[in-house]
């Protein structure tokens, strides 16, 4: 039987992830947050997301940039993903990589402060000028297949109402 990951439960795991994104030594990510290095380790290798995974790794190439300019750079790449997916009309692929660009958004918002103490991160998003500029970067690239557009525009509300 496959073991729960300790940090996945871990009520402070949002903390956590934030911590392995900025680089902090898993040996002090573990006693701050009183969970085993071991299981630390575990979940920075395979439960961060590949949005914080990618964030990370500069981090451990001694890169120096500012956390908000590598969001800016991930954003930027997605943009750039998705624009390629729609432009051939793999909607499956934009619609992954519009989840990436949420989760982005959420993080840029949280490093800059804007979505500190503010538990419903969804809902502020949809209020937020940079998800709207991307909502609609989104569905006017989608103009030309109609039926992918549906699709994704569907999927996007669902994403806003925190389903
Ligand atoms: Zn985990």
């Amino acid at each position: 039987m496959p073991r729960v990951c300790t940090v996945c439960v871990h009520p402070e795991r949002e903390a956590i992830d934030a911590a392995l994104v900025s680089g902090t030594a898993y040996t002090e990510i573990a006693r701050t947050h009183e969970v085993g290095r071991e299981a630390v380790r575990r979940h920075a290798n395979r439960h961060l997301s590949a949005a914080l995974a990618a964030l990370r790794a500069p981090t451990q190439a001694g890169s120096r940039a500012p956390l908000s300019d590598r969001i800016e750079t991930l954003i930027a790449r997605c943009e750039v993903m998705f624009t390629a997916a729609a432009s051939e009309g793999r909607t499956a692929q934009a619609l992954a990589v519009v989840k990436e660009l949420r989760a982005c958004l959420e993080l840029a918002g949280r490093a800059s402060g804007e979505l500190r103490d503010q538990p419903a991160v969804v809902v502020n998003l949809q209020t937020s000028p940079e998800w709207l500029q991307v909502r609609a970067v989104i569905l006017t690239a989608l103009m030309a297949y109609p039926e992918a557009r549906a699709a994704v525009s569907g999927r996007l509300l669902e994403l806003e109402s925190g389903q």
